[in-house]
């Protein structure tokens, strides 16, 4: 059937047209104009609507690097539905390279946001009114935060079956079955009834090319499962791992650690993760794995404070088979656009 025209903020947009909007934020008080840019696909024929989100913490750039290369994919010229990608969703922050907004908030946790309250709490409600509330599913992009990087997974809620399938599509190596936090486009989302995954994957302030070429592949795949793009005939490569319980391992004292592990690595109970010295080599903590698992995040910095995370495992006991598939998987070279 074919497409209505849509309004976008007094901007109508035609079925075959593709836009790029600028929401007025706020001003920076050098009195520069601060805008929350929406590029808009409008399908000629009707289907779906799906947003992609990037940099709500403004510090996570893998996202709005996979989005900026995605904007060039041929096959989005001939979407059903419409597609709003925000590349950029906490600008001030991306700005500053910080984690969150001028006021010190962490934007997803304001949701759904209040047009008169906090900075942070204005830019969440822009994002609500605008785009989530006229979509029908969803994808939020992260990487691991203050000096931690992530393996590349899909966290989301499966307990119901569509999202389960949705996950399923995305084809990450590893999907977490979390819990949604309050005030997260997350929790929003779901109370709108709107299904939504959100990828993690790489560091913050850090391009990693593996983590951002599955979140292109991942993007379009779901794209394809939900009807936005035409359907591939060819088969998922590996059916992710399905994971509920996850632990973090924590520094039980401060130094300069030496890292005995790696993220993607299979893990044993018992196996030395890492040793934590002093400057002087006055003493040596081992640390050892409480969990049998693989390791899905861990820390990059190699100096830590007492109580610091350092690797975070998820429980399986399938982290071997997990393991050589994912030597595969994060091969760059191996990867071709979908
Ligand atoms: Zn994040």
């Amino acid at each position: 059937m074919r497409n209505k025209p849509i309004d976008f903020l007094g901007t109508t947009i035609q079925p075959g047209e593709s836009t790029t909007i600028e929401i007025p934020v706020s001003k920076l008080y050098t009195h520069t104009e601060v805008n929350v840019p929406v590029h808009i696909f409008h399908g000629k024929t009707s289907g779906p609507s799906v947003f992609i989100t990037a940099a709500i913490h403004g510090d996570e750039i893998n996202g709005t690097e996979i989005i900026r290369r995605l904007m060039d994919h041929k096959s989005l010229k001939n979407i059903k539905g419409t597609l709003y990608a925000v590349p950029i969703v906490n600008v001030f922050g991306f700005l500053n390279r910080s984690r969150y907004t001028p006021d010190r908030r962490d934007l997803n946790r304001m949701f759904p946001g209040d047009d008169k309250g906090s900075l942070a709490g204005r830019i969440a409600k822009i994002l609500s009114k605008n785009v989530i509330d006229k979509c029908d599913l969803g994808i939020d992009l992260h990487t691991g935060s203050n000096h931690r990087s992530n393996l590349p997974q899909i966290r989301a809620c499966c307990v119901d079956e569509e999202t389960r399938a949705i996950a399923d599509s995305f084809n990450a190596p590893v999907v977490i079955n979390t819990n949604i936090r309050d005030g997260s486009l997350r929790a929003y989302a779901s109370e709108k009834g709107i299904p939504m995954l959100l990828y993690e994957a790489g560091e913050a302030l850090r391009f990693d090319e593996a983590s951002i070429q599955i979140g292109i592949k991942g993007v379009i795949s779901v794209l394809r499962h939900m009807g936005v793009l035409r359907r591939s005939t060819k088969k998922p490569r590996n059916k992710p791992l399905y994971i509920e319980k996850t632990v973090w391992v924590r520094a039980d004292v401060s130094g300069i650690i030496s890292f005995k592990a790696s993220i993607g690595q299979a893990v044993e109970k018992g196996d030395v993760l890492a040793v934590i010295v002093d400057p002087f080599s006055e003493f040596e903590r081992i640390i050892k794995s409480p969990a049998t698992g693989l390791i899905i995040g861990g820390l990059e910095l190699p100096l830590v404070h007492e109580g610091e995370a350092l690797f975070h495992i998820a429980r399986t006991g399938r982290a071997d088979e997990i393991e050589t598939l994912l030597e595969e998987t994060l091969s760059v070279e191996d990867f071709r656009y979908a």
